[in-house]
């Protein structure tokens, strides 16, 4: 097997590189694919942006360290009316390398929605079956154990079952998970079977070439036989620019994360005007409770544990309602939340060991665009519905019951100003949750959209094939090619749609 190429290394000046499929993103969509690829033996160039970060001494457990290497803007990123913070990974195996590893396949009622209202005819509920398997099979998908379950997950499901309504022990894609807490700064002791360890080492085995700190800037000759992508060399830390050179190519795929993908396309003046359209953010609300006793929120699996009584799977609407997850990150990110300036935010701090936490997770309708701004950089145009906001307030008061019920002495929603509730009978404040720019701050882990895959060029980006309309070879491959929120997590359904458009690409690209 040969290893992952350092394009930061001193030294490294690649001539003539040629391949049959050059992938470019190396996270669920592009990692999937190349493995897949690679392994039906054809010639693959994987190329990612970000660096490669495996084990305890790349991977230290550290906030700023990790946030300045792993994330994109190193987790700055926001739309343009600030509302949402929009997180994804910049490292070799992309966003599996920092997710909380819920497994969630899409359901059967949203591949039905996409079938009757958005042309996906040749991917219903069963005949995607076996890819939903082969993605499974990937994450070791398993369900978290008894055991697993942590004090902040216990506490969402005391108040859920104390109300009497729905929730589940979340599936996993952990393997020997030593409980150290810091998934969302990557797994130090290897614990995720995301696309870094599984689909890059398989498609390493299977002969493809992996560079890494190597940036496609520009897709040219989109409509010939062979194409030629223009990359761009960073050095050891990936934020200045080193070298550049060039990459032949016979079939270029796209897989750069939604707001990556429809960034290098519309920099290389590719795609319809339906490219960068029907964005979904699937914004998701902090809420914080404090409780009597401590509990330690920090130590353990993060998530382990959803209140599913209000999602909603509708074939004609696709998916709807919310669910609330427990959810705890590093004491960087909680301190960025925390809305309450000077001695009040330094208050709630001092109380981070008695507090649980959640992210009320709200599915959207498709309502964002991606544009480029004019030094070629995205921007990232969404705003909040009435509709979201109706339900996020319904959303906000749910999980405040619950909370409650579970015994928590203080709810806190860190908006600005923050609200804070002391009981039950407080719920009715929940109405003044505008959801205004500059009054909360929302978080997207699931950006999905701006490459719609579909029938028709009048209302997508690319065929059922994931061909971008008007190019020759060009596909994508990644989140962006949902017509709505796949799911409540995008990881699964981005790498069962991965394996299926792969192997598509397999048998019909010569
Ligand atoms: C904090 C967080 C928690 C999450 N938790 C979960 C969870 O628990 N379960 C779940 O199912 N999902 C979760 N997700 C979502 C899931 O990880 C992502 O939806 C998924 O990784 C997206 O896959 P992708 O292939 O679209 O892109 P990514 O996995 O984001 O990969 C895109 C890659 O392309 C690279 N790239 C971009 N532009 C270029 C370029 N021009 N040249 C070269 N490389 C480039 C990027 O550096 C990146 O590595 C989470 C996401 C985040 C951020
Ligand atoms: S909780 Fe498990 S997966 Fe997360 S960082 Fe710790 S060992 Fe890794």
């Amino acid at each position: 097997m040969s290893d992952v190429l350092d394009c930061a290394a001193s030294g490294f000046v690649p001539h003539d590189l040629k391949c049959d499929f050059l992938v470019i993103g190396s996270g669920c969509g592009g990692g999937t694919a190349a493995r897949v690829l690679a392994e039906a033996g054809k010639d693959v160039i994987l190329l990612e942006e970000g660096g490669d970060f495996v084990g305890p001494d790349k991977l230290s457990q550290r906030d700023t360290p990790m946030y300045d290497q792993l994330y994109v803007d190193r987790g700055g990123r926001t739309n343009k009316d600030r509302t949402v913070n929009i997180l994804s990974g910049r490292v070799l195996g992309g966003g599996g390398v920092i997710n909380a590893c819920d497994v969630v396949p899409i359901h059967d009622a949203t591949w039905a929605y996409w079938q009757k209202h958005h042309g996906w005819h040749d991917f219903s509920a069963t005949a995607m079956q076996p890819y939903v398997q082969r993605a499974l099979a990937d994450l070791s998908a398993n369900r978290i154990l008894e055991q697993q379950i942590n004090r902040n997950n216990q506490i969402l499901r005391q108040g859920t079952q104390a109300l009497g309504w729905r929730g589940e022990v979340m599936m996993h894609n952990r393997v020997k998970c030593q409980g150290l807490g810091s998934c969302l700064i990557g797994c130090p002791a290897s614990a995720k079977r995301n696309p870094r360890m599984v689909a890059i080492p398989k498609a390493l085995a299977a002969g493809a070439r992996v560079l890494v700190r190597a940036r496609a800037t520009l897709i040219r000759d989109a409509t010939t036989d062979r194409k030629r992508v223009e990359v761009q060399t960073l050095d050891a830390k990936g934020y200045h620019p080193v070298n550049r050179f060039a990459i032949d190519a016979k079939c270029v795929i796209v897989a750069a994360n939604p707001v990556g993908t429809v960034a290098l396309l519309r920099n290389s003046h590719l795609g319809n005007d339906q490219l960068g359209q029907h964005v979904s953010l699937q914004p998701q609300v902090p809420i914080v409770a404090l409780m009597a006793d401590p509990v330690n929120a920090f130590e353990g699996i993060p998530q382990a544990y959803a209140m599913t009584e209000f999602e909603r799977h509708d074939p004609d609407h696709g998916l709807g309602g919310f669910r609330v997850e427990s959810i705890f990150g590093t004491p960087g990110v909680l301190g960025s939340l925390v809305s309450q300036p000077g001695a009040a935010g330094k208050t709630l701090m001092a109380q981070l060991d008695h507090a649980a936490a959640s992210l009320i997770l709200i599915p959207d309708q498709p309502v964002g665009q991606i544009t480029l701004r004019r030094d070629g950089r995205p921007e990232i145009d969404y705003t909040l519905t009435a509709e979201w906001k109706a339900r996020a307030r319904q959303a906000v008061r749910a999980a405040a019951r619950a909370y409650f019920a579970a015994g928590a002495k203080m709810v806190v929603i860190p908006a600005a100003p923050p609200l804070v509730l002391q009981s039950e009978a407080q719920l009715a404040q929940v109405e003044t949750l505008t959801f205004d720019a500059a009054t909360i701050s929302l978080i997207s882990a699931h950006q999905q959209g701006g490459g719609r895959l579909g029938t028709s060029e009048a209302t997508s980006a690319c065929d059922l094939n994931g061909q971008v309309w008007g190019t020759r070879g060009v596909f994508i491959c990644d989140g962006s090619i949902f017509p709505s929120s796949s799911s409540s997590h995008t990881m699964t359904p981005i790498i069962t749609m991965a394996h299926a458009l792969a192997d598509r690409l397999a048998s019909h690209a010569s």
